[in-house]
């Protein structure tokens, strides 16, 4: 691959990125930053982990989240009951927050990854590829699905003590979706995901140039 000139995110230190084997990694000489990381089939992976996550989101809305026991009766909530609950305490903003950031937007992103690397598995690519990406950069910080389920495992260990608490199947599903989504992050690379647009869309416009001369 062509060598280009990159910007540190950290500190702007302007560079070149050279040539990457499998595993290697580029680090900004002057505040360490890891600029990229390139994995050999890095893009059918990225597809894979980002489909198996939604999946997985899909199966834990289904399921029980949370059973518990109180006074006596025994009553279930779904995920999005344990986020909804907040609603009864008038937390709404809070409530609001956690569905975009749990669910929303993981889910938003995830469908924008699987665009892209389906776009650039195809021979053309596919409309509005380069905003998509945009999306996905965007998008990214802003997933907190992990940090939604560490306050829900902090709650139950407050709650223990007052009612019966277990988590349901859906608990299972939501940490095999955040163990995809975290595989996602991981071959998520943004360098690499520019490079492989540039690369794609010169090429295209290369066979356009022969085909019309
Ligand atoms: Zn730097």
């Amino acid at each position: 691959m062509k060598k280009r000139h990159i910007a540190c995110h950290d500190c702007d230190l302007l560079m070149q990125i050279p040539s990457l084997k499998h595993r290697q990694q580029a680090i900004c000489p002057r505040c360490g930053y890891v600029l990229t990381r390139f994995y050999q089939h890095a893009q059918p992976k990225l597809f894979v982990s980002a489909l198996t996550a939604l999946v997985f989101l899909s199966f834990s809305l289904k399921f029980p989240f949370i059973l518990f026991n109180l006074n006596g009766s025994e009553n279930t909530l779904t995920l999005l009951d344990s986020i909804q609950s907040y609603e009864n305490l008038k937390y709404f903003f809070i409530s609001a927050l956690l569905i975009f950031t749990a669910i929303i937007i993981p889910v938003c992103f995830l469908l924008a990854v699987i665009y892209i690397t389906w776009s650039f598995d195809s021979k053309t690519l596919r409309p509005l590829t380069n905003q998509v990406l945009k999306l996905t950069l965007l998008l990214k910080p802003w997933n907190m699905a992990e940090i939604f389920l560490l306050g829900i495992i902090i709650s139950f260990i407050k709650v223990q003590t007052m009612a019966h608490i277990e988590f349901g199947a859906s608990f299972a599903f939501y940490l095999l979706f955040i163990a995809s989504l975290s595989s996602t992050f991981f071959y998520f690379d943004r360098y690499q995901l520019w490079s492989l647009y540039q690369l794609k869309a010169k090429k295209i416009n290369t066979q356009d140039h022969y085909a019309n001369s």
